[in-house]
């Protein structure tokens, strides 16, 4: 059975999308089947693989409102492993177009389940809230994998994330575990990165990472030519430390999580 993870901060520009993408790119790379789901209305994961969200006739938004199932709306990558599900700025509205469905949290855990005989890992990139979207995505999740910034107010915000969660757990989804805290955009010049590296690992002991997303600046152009970063340059150090990721996640799924 597939394993889903949700990439999820509700803090805005922790590097979600990027980690969404990269991550996806990695595990494909190792030839795992892997189905990525952009459930933010922005859709930076869909544009992040040269994907014209205008051209598509119909997207994630279609399937919550019942009017398209998953396998038709997923587009192939080029990567042979790697399966997308593009997003739409629509998604904003489902929220209250659904106003009175019954078990509207559980629209994408229903559309996600059959998919997990197909998929070794499904990984969802949702928007910076907590709100019907990322609920969606959290209870249709086995795990959450929290990307953090390294930088000074990294903290804030993680206590009420975590107690969402646990929320979560309470109400729609006692099996959710977090996957892992992930530092990213650490800069080995500038202090306060590296006390924050100490902070959250401190605080979070296990639970964090072993891998550090450098702020590496390959990882920021790679989305503009349409691809992710194990194809746009993968000796850069972004790269690496992606493939570094995917590792982790892997044995995580081996054996068990943290
Ligand atoms: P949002 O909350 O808006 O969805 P996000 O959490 O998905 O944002 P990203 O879009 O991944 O964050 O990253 C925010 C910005 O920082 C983007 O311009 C991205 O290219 C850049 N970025 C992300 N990670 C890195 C990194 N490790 N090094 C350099 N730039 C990065
Ligand atoms: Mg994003």
């Amino acid at each position: 059975m597939g394993k889903v993870i949700a990439i999820a901060n509700q803090k805005g520009g922790v590097g979600k999308t990027t980690t969404a993408i990269n991550l996806s790119a990695s595990l494909a790379a190792a030839e795992k089947r892997v189905l990525l789901i952009d459930i933010d209305p922005q859709g930076n994961t869909t544009s992040g693989f040269g994907i014209d969200r205008e051209s598509l006739q119909i997207n994630l938004y279609h399937q919550f409102i019942g009017e398209a199932q998953m396998s038709d709306i997923r587009i192939k990558t080029m990567l042979s492993c790697l399966d997308i599900i593009p997003s739409s700025i629509d998604l904003i509205g489902a929220e209250v177009e659904l106003i009175g469905r019954d078990n509207r949290e559980r629209i994408l855990e229903r559309a996600v389940s059959p998919l997990k005989n197909e998929y070794e890992f499904i990984i969802i990139d949702c928007p910076p809230s907590l709100g019907f979207l990322t609920l969606n995505a959290l209870t249709a999740s086995d795990t959450v994998l929290i990307p953090v910034q390294c930088e000074y107010y990294a903290m804030e915000g993680l206590g009420l994330l975590l107690n969402t969660v646990r929320r979560i757990q309470q109400s729609f989804n006692p099996y959710l575990r977090i996957e892992g805290i992930l530092l990213t955009m650490h800069d080995v010049r500038n202090n306060i990165s590296h006390q924050v590296i100490e902070e959250v690992r401190r605080h979070f002991e296990d639970k964090v990472f072993e891998t550090v997303i450098p702020r590496n600046v390959t990882l920021s152009e790679a989305p503009s030519h349409g691809k992710p970063v194990i194809l746009y340059d993968v000796r850069s150090r972004g790269a690496q430390s992606y493939l570094s990721l995917a590792k982790e996640v892997m044995d995580n799924a081996k054996n068990g999580v943290r």
